[in-house]
């Protein structure tokens, strides 16, 4: 940086340089937390199944390599709506999920896309870049070798995550809590930047050790976690009373990303759903189109999750961008997106705007 050459190559190297030490003062998960809400979408998964680029079942982001324009659209679909993270892909890109689908061959190269698709959405939108690691499946407290296995998932997908240079990692939907504190051991070991670490609640109101979420977020707290807290499986209404708990048995930040589905207390995860219009038939994964929430549901969960004092906030698996922005609306925030959120008063029908003609307003009754 001492070089007094002024070529138009050297002078756009210098800004890219200014801009990107800027965007990482300016991008500091913890003081952002401290200062508000830091929203993060995820459900990639969900989402690009549903635009035909993904399969159902294994769930491996195979669009990575396949299809890595779409995984970008994606990204900037999030952030456009209102997210502040691009979160990359590597949820499900550990070496035994690719071993479930003969790809074992493509895990470093996944990782590595992974990364470098999210990087460059997150570079270009000013966005927080963040890593991911996951549940392994594998986790098996009495079984010597597979815990060391499950070490070895967790110590290379930080590795890539830390030399792609991402400002926090994210250990996710684990419901052993045995398994979310060895994912925090790596990320604290393999890397120097903050954990958010989330359980995902199944229909017992505990991790499979049998603690209490709340309990088991303590204990990430201790060991060194800077967000706790709660993904997946349950939709607002059963995951807020188990937020409320860990709010109060924490002092760290605390995370909250609920599916957007309508899980009841008989139903508490979107696993157990069943559908009455198809048999009773479970409606995950394919099946859950009749439960989703609403963009005024999503809305009230972001209303009252920050008003507990969560900052941490997102929507897991099933979200499409409209429930992004609802989210970040109901923050008070007005993103790229809201330019093209709902206004009735021009509707056709229900219209109040004065060049609506009264011939439709007076059919509305016959609507
Ligand atoms: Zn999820």
């Amino acid at each position: 940086m001492t070089s007094t050459v002024t070529t138009p190559a050297a002078a756009r190297r210098g800004a890219v340089a200014r801009g990107a030490s800027r965007a990482r003062g300016k991008q500091d998960l913890l003081a952002r937390l401290g200062r508000g809400a830091v929203l993060c979408a995820e459900g990639y998964v969900f989402e690009l199944e549903r635009r035909g680029y993904l399969q159902a079942g294994a769930f491996v982001p195979e669009v990575i390599l396949e299809h890595p324009e779409v995984v970008e659209q994606l990204h900037m679909d999030f952030v456009h709506a209102g997210s502040d993270v691009t979160q990359a892909l590597t949820y499900y890109v550990h070496r035994e999920k690719l071993r479930v689908i003969g790809r074992e061959k493509d895990l470093v190269p996944m990782n590595r896309a992974a990364l470098k698709i999210a990087k460059t959405v997150a570079r270009k939108t000013g966005t927080l870049l963040a890593g991911d690691i996951c549940n392994t499946n594998i986790y098996d407290p009495s079984d010597r070798k597979a815990l060391q296995e499950v070490e070895r998932i967790f110590a290379e997908q930080v590795g890539w995550a830390a030399e792609a240079g991402v400002d926090y990692i994210v250990a996710e939907t684990f419901s052993w809590g045995g398994e979310a504190l060895l994912a925090l051991e790596a990320i604290t070991k393999y890397s120097k930047v903050p954990a958010v670490v989330t359980f995902a609640v199944h229909r017992e109101e505990k991790v499979r050790e049998g603690w209490t979420p709340a309990d088991a977020c303590k204990r990430l707290e201790a060991a060194g976690a800077a967000v706790v807290g709660l993904n997946c499986h349950r939709g607002p209404q059963t995951m807020m009373p188990l937020l409320k708990r860990i709010r109060k048995a924490v002092k760290c930040h605390v995370a909250a990303l609920p599916v957007p589905y309508r899980t009841t207390p008989k139903q508490p995860s979107f696993m157990s759903l069943t559908d009455p219009c198809c048999g009773n038939a479970r409606a995950f994964p394919v099946g859950l189109d009749p439960f989703v929430c609403t963009r005024a549901e999503i809305h009230e969960f972001g209303r009252e999750a920050y008003a507990l004092g969560i900052h941490y906030l997102g929507i897991c698996c099933g979200a499409g961008p409209h429930h992004i922005r609802a989210l970040a609306e109901s923050l008070g925030r007005h993103p790229a997106a809201s330019k093209y959120s709902a206004d009735m008063s021009r509707h056709a029908f229900f219209g109040t705007n004065k060049r609506i003609r009264r011939i439709q307003t007076v059919y509305r009754a016959k609507l």
